[in-house]
């Protein structure tokens, strides 16, 4: 009897692995590395290889697969940090499986999240969701009416590339400058504190260290350091923009932060609600921006919904 589903979420350094039920309880965890050598060649025949040792195939109903990268129709349109050029996982997935009962589904990896995190997380209950997770970059998910929006291109929630900054310049990876990754994550965090430290005499213990890292940066800023709240104070200010624009465009009914500085919790969605309200008002009255809940298996758990 077919009655399990895996979520793969697919990451540049691991493949993260859940076996749930059809219910959508999470039942076993496991990880494997991510081989990207060979252009991630063996990525797929990795995964396969896994799932094999750990599940009966006969007994799986579908694999939802996520991915770093512009997904369309369950083809990659390419995905830079596996190596991979337009790839489709459903074909290539279901020989290695040889196995033609089992549903293949696959999706961008923070759209996949943001489903995740309306079907078992902090979003359940909700049709409409749109995620930020904030962590090296930033990811961003769309789920409209229960669909996971991925445009035509595959490219239709790519929030964390949005243009929000024309002053500092800094450069994203995406090859842009002025993307909400580069003021609003982690990354972006350090990127704005650097500068002020630059620009301004005023101490800071900061100063002390050559580098340091976003989550040095939060908690100083909690414990009053000038230089430090001024630096999350904008990156918020950044993120409550674009969440404004999307909010104006969308009118989601709930929007989340997740990733690594999403654990700064209350502080920062304080910050986010001041700036929105004076950018979306008179329109938006009543926003719900709340912290995700899934953490890490927000991805695997998103890759199951793939299969309902
Ligand atoms: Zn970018």
């Amino acid at each position: 009897m077919r009655r399990y589903i895996i979520g793969v979420d697919v990451g540049g350094t691991s493949v993260k692995f859940g076996k749930f039920n059809l219910e959508g309880v999470l039942l076993e965890k496991w990880n494997i590395r991510t081989d990207r050598s060979e252009n991630g060649e063996n990525i797929l025949s990795n995964i396969a290889e896994s799932i094999k040792l750990m599940v009966d195939l006969k007994e799986i109903k579908g694999i939802g697969i996520g991915v770093p990268g512009p997904v369309k129709d369950n083809i990659v349109v390419h995905c830079v940090n596996l190596n991979w050029g337009r790839k489709d996982l459903v074909q290539e997935l279901s020989f290695l499986l040889q196995d033609k009962d089992i549903m293949i589904r696959a999706g961008n990896d923070a759209n996949v999240a943001a489903a995740g995190e309306m079907y078992k997380g902090a979003a359940r209950g909700y049709n409409t969701v749109v995620m930020y997770t904030l962590g090296t970059g930033i990811g961003g998910g769309i789920v409209l009416n229960g669909e996971m929006m991925e445009g035509v291109n595959g490219a239709g929630a790519e929030l964390g590339h949005t243009i929000v900054d024309f002053r500092h310049n800094f450069p994203c990876n995406c090859g842009k400058k002025g993307c909400l990754e580069t003021v609003a994550s982690a990354t972006g965090i350090v990127n704005l504190a650097k500068e002020k430290l630059i620009r301004s005499k005023l101490r800071s213990p900061l100063r002390r260290f050559e580098t340091f890292s976003a989550k040095k940066v939060i908690d100083y800023a909690k414990e009053g350091d000038y230089i430090s709240k001024q630096t999350i104070e904008e990156a918020m200010r950044y993120l409550a923009l674009a969440m404004a624009n999307i909010s104006l465009t969308l009118d989601p009914e709930i929007i989340l932060i997740g990733g690594g500085v999403s654990h700064a919790g209350p502080y920062l969605i304080d910050l986010i609600e001041k700036y929105f309200y004076q950018m979306t008002n008179p329109f938006i009255k009543q926003a719900n921006i709340q912290i995700a809940s899934l953490g890490n298996d927000a991805g695997i758990y998103g890759c199951a919904y793939l299969i309902q």
